[in-house]
């Protein structure tokens, strides 16, 4: 059937369903038959895919090509050795990205998405996946269209179809019969597609197709999001890890020419041949090659990922939901929360407290028998509205909080909503934030036919030219105007919203604010409470301590803004938008280090504020929900979105999007992000110090020309377990308690900072200092043994190295303010090196990688070495500082 060129009534035959939508019953038959509403666009790579890109590794190359010598070689154990380390490796790496892979997956499936929906006769918000054909939906200024849908009514309705039909322009939708059977998706007016974005005006439509069978889902295909993007740090690292990874080989290389020179190796391969070369450098292929798989930090980005998906995890049940992993790490380093007030500080469960007509007050909470100016500021609250109070009471109200409160006071006042009875709306102008106001026109058969506006005081006052009063209509003088205003700030100052209402009787004409409001007749103004969250001025108390800026940007009056500001510990002065937009742009940047409230804001003035901030070089998050906050929430380094009251497209350009809306959550990710950020820098600073050490060991022994301190498979060995385990867990460290009491990372700063690379430098020469000592006293103490002392002392050098490494982790974790044990992965992970580590020195498995048993004073000469490194990285940090104290003197 084609759904354009039909009726409506024709098009609701055939999908069997009746305006008032479908049943319960009749949905879940058909959600069985036509499934999820959903794309299936993020398959991400298969496991197969996956397991192949392990192959395609640097590494993997090199251990395949010492397997083969070793082959050639005829070194049969060491294949078997290699190849195991091979599997391994490529095994882990796989585990990795599978988890990293699914929690991503998860990550945009996470993202909610609801929809007003008829169902059993009743409107009611639903999840937009449970759709089927023949549901009706309604859909409002900033959704976006969740199915493929003819439209039924639309009331001003524009609709921009550019993820269809790639027009940027608004195209408006009305509900009438297409003749032409024939036509474009772009020119069928009547017909709304899954995923275009409804920019203005309100549309009721019947949903005709769902799923992969919608427009959309057919390109879906082409849609395929590729692979995940890197991040700017994931970036960073891995230009880091091949540019060490280039001086690794480079030393490698060398390392071998010294060997084959030392060795006289290159005469033998004039002589006797390339076998024979090889088997001549055979010992310095294999440490070269070991070095290279070792000192290689090629591991890194993956290691990102991990910590951020782990974190993401963490913010999940915190209510915050990421939606592009890339941008918590600038969460992390965040030095201004912009955050809008309804709702985000405030709890949004807003409740009018009082009724004001023109010339009288009237508390809500007691009935009244409403006089007629009474009843025309409720009836205009109640009837230039969307909202939905059922029967059954405000708990199952569906709509925008402001509007379920005025019908809320109507029940209150009159103890029903029979007086808007007999009304129907037969045009609207849809709320907007830039305007500040919202215009119906509705119709009844003894009343006639008005206009009813409520709004924004100030703006409801300047398009009002008279007013209700007992006596009559009469004009408004300025003075009278400004009393009302008086009278408004009055309510303002306790932290109330306060909306005006206004009317003027309607003939017919063009629909448009223009024409529409007016010349109107002032009737009165509700005031409403909105009580701040309990939790937000200690998350306010919280960013103060971690040197995080808080501006209150709203669109709500100055007296209003101020009042909230102050019950929830806000400091700083207030400004309007407009009053900020006529300075100059030098007293714009004054201002913006003094202002802490932003009243009035228009979505342009936010955008304007955001990109000041930044140029002065802040790193800023920034929370929006109406329609046109879309371009100031992109532009924002993180933007926010609210996920209980958002738009769609504001949610579409976040983020990450607040489940419970509520501003503690900002600060909570605030907090998960800079753990995130840190576990990294925590990663980095280990593996990079690790593997430099390992190099320096090599090269240190050989400059002070003693054997080689570690065979090949030892280094392998390290590079896999104690490195590879740890680290990973590492990157899963818990929170740090102090972390929001510090002040955020300057974003000059870099990831690796001065006082890492020294800490790192330090624990370079320590362990390397260590393990070489170690090695030289364990050679000549066991001279005696003759050719076993080689592998003896092989093998406490080697179970020194891997004991300070694992001290180090505990180093490094103190230095972060961790206490030892806190991470249970990390715990299993160096129980694990350690079981490891005494099954090979104490079973068979001891000829794969050439050690020995040691004894008990070897054990006892170990721990003493772990000991001193530990007192030692103790008295370090008191030594640095004095070194800073004396330097900065200096
Ligand atoms: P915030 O920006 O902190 O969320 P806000 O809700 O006051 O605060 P806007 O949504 O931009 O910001 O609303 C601006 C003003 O418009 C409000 O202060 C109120 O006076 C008026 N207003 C809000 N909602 C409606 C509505 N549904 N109909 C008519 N006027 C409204």
């Amino acid at each position: 059937m084609n759904w354009h060129s039909s009726s409506v009534a024709d098009v609701l035959d055939a999908l069997q369903t009746s305006t008032k939508g479908l049943r319960t019953d009749i949905v879940e038959k058909r959600q069985v038959q036509y499934g999820l509403n959903s794309l299936d666009t993020h398959r991400g790579l298969s496991a197969f895919s996956l397991l192949l890109k392990q192959f395609k590794n640097f590494i993997i190359y090199i251990l395949l090509f010492a397997a083969g010598i070793s082959f050639i070689l005829g070194e049969m154990i060491e294949v078997v050795a290699i190849t195991i380390i091979l599997i391994l490796n490529a095994t882990i790496g796989f585990l990795q990205e599978w988890q990293a892979e699914r929690r991503i997956k998860a990550l945009s499936e996470m993202v909610p998405q609801t929809v007003h929906v008829y169902r059993d006769g009743t409107l009611v918000n639903r999840s937009v996946t449970e759709l089927v054909p023949g549901d009706i939906f309604v859909l409002e200024t900033g959704n976006i269209v969740p199915a493929d849908a003819r439209v039924i009514e639309a009331h001003h309705a524009r609709v921009v179809e550019s993820s269809l039909t790639g027009e940027s322009e608004p195209q408006s939708k009305r509900a009438d019969i297409l003749e032409k059977e024939d036509i474009a998706l772009s020119e069928r007016e009547n017909m709304v597609y899954a995923s275009t974005i409804l920019s203005t005006g309100r549309i009721v439509a019947v949903v005709v197709s769902t799923g992969m069978h919608t427009e959309i889902g057919r390109i879906a295909d082409l849609l395929q999001e590729a692979t995940q993007t890197s991040t700017p740090l994931q970036k960073q690292l891995d230009v880091l890890g091949k540019t060490i990874g280039k001086y690794v080989l480079l030393l490698c290389f060398l390392l071998f020419l010294y060997g084959a020179i030392r060795d006289q190796a290159f005469t033998v391969l004039m002589e006797e041949g390339i076998l024979a070369f090889f088997i001549e450098t055979r010992i310095w292929i294999a440490i070269a090659l070991s070095l290279a798989v070792s000192a290689v930090p090629e591991g890194l980005p993956t290691v990102v990922t991990i910590s951020l998906s782990m974190g993401v995890k963490r913010m999940a049940k915190r209510q915050a939901l990421i939606r592009r992993l890339s941008s918590v790490e600038s969460l992390g380093q965040t030095t201004v929360i912009c955050t809008d007030k309804t709702g985000t500080l405030t709890q949004n469960k807003m409740i009018v407290q009082t009724v004001a007509t023109v010339d009288a007050l009237y508390q809500v909470g007691e009935r009244y028998n409403p006089s007629k100016e009474l009843h025309v500021v409720l009836r205009t609250g109640a009837l230039c509205n969307d909202a939905h109070i059922p029967t059954q009471g405000r708990e199952f109200a569906v709509g925008d909080p402001t509007e379920i409160a005025l019908i809320q006071s109507v029940i209150d006042i009159v103890g029903s909503q029979k007086m808007l009875i007999g009304w129907s709306r037969i045009d609207e102008l849809q709320f907007d934030s830039d305007r500040k106001c919202m215009s119906t026109i509705d119709a009844h058969s003894t009343e006639g036919t008005w206009v009813h506006t409520k709004g924004a005081i100030e703006r409801i006052l300047d398009i009002s030219t008279h007013m209700y009063t007992v006596h009559g209509i009469k004009k408004m003088t300025k003075k009278q105007k400004e009393q009302f205003l008086v009278q408004a700030e009055q309510f303002a100052s306790d932290g109330m919203r306060v909306l005006g209402c206004a009317i003027r009787s309607w003939g017919t004409g063009e629909v448009t604010i223009d024409t529409v409001e007016q010349k109107m007749i002032f009737v009165g103004m509700q005031a409403m409470i909105d009580p701040p969250h309990a939790v937000v001025p200690d998350a306010i108390a919280t960013c103060a301590r971690a040197g995080i800026r808080v501006i209150m940007i709203t669109g709500d009056n100055p007296v209003t803004a101020a009042a909230i500001a102050a019950q929830v510990g806000i400091v700083g002065d207030t400004m309007t938008g407009d009053e900020f937009m006529a300075l100059s742009q030098e007293s714009q940047c004054e201002a913006l280090s003094r202002v802490g409230v932003f009243s009035r804001v228009a979505p342009a003035h936010k955008f304007h504020i955001v990109s000041l901030l930044q140029e002065q070089g802040e790193i800023v998050a920034m929370t929006g929900d109406g329609v046109n906050d879309a371009p100031a929430i992109k532009k924002a380094d993180f933007g926010i979105a609210m996920g209980i009251n958002g738009t769609d497209i504001s949610k579409q350009s976040s983020d990450m999007i607040l489940l419970d809306d509520n501003f503690a959550t900002i600060v909570a990710a605030v907090e998960e992000g800079r753990n995130i950020y840190e576990n990294i820098r925590k990663v980095v600073n280990y593996l990079l110090s690790s593997n430099t050490a390992e190099i320096c060991i090599i090269l240190g022994s050989l400059l002070l020309g003693l054997p080689l301190p570690l065979v090949a498979i030892m280094i392998l060995w390290i590079n896999l377990v104690t490195d590879g385990l740890p680290a990973l867990s590492l990157s899963m460290d818990p929170g740090n308690a102090q972390i929001m009491e510090r002040p955020p990372k300057t974003s000059t700063e870099g990831f690796i900072t001065k006082n890492m690379l020294m800490t790192m430098g330090i624990a370079v020469l320590l362990i390397t200092g260590m393990v070489i000592a170690v090695y030289a006293g364990a050679l000549s103490h066991y001279a005696y043994l003759g050719d076993a002392a080689l592998a003896r002392a092989q093998t406490i050098a080697f179970t020194t190295l891997i004991a300070l490494e694992i001290v180090r982790i505990s180093i490094i974790r103190y230095e972060y303010g961790l206490s030892m044990f806190s991470n249970r992965w990390l715990n299993a992970a160096v129980t694990t090196t350690i079981l490891l580590h005494i099954i090979i020195l104490y079973t068979p498995a001891q000829k794969f990688l050439h050690v020995v048993p040691i004894g008990y004073m070897d054990w006892l000469f170990v721990i003493g070495v772990l000991c001193s490194m530990l007192a030692i990285s103790r008295i370090i940090p008191h030594i640095t500082q004095m070194f800073h104290a004396t330097h900065q003197k200096a």
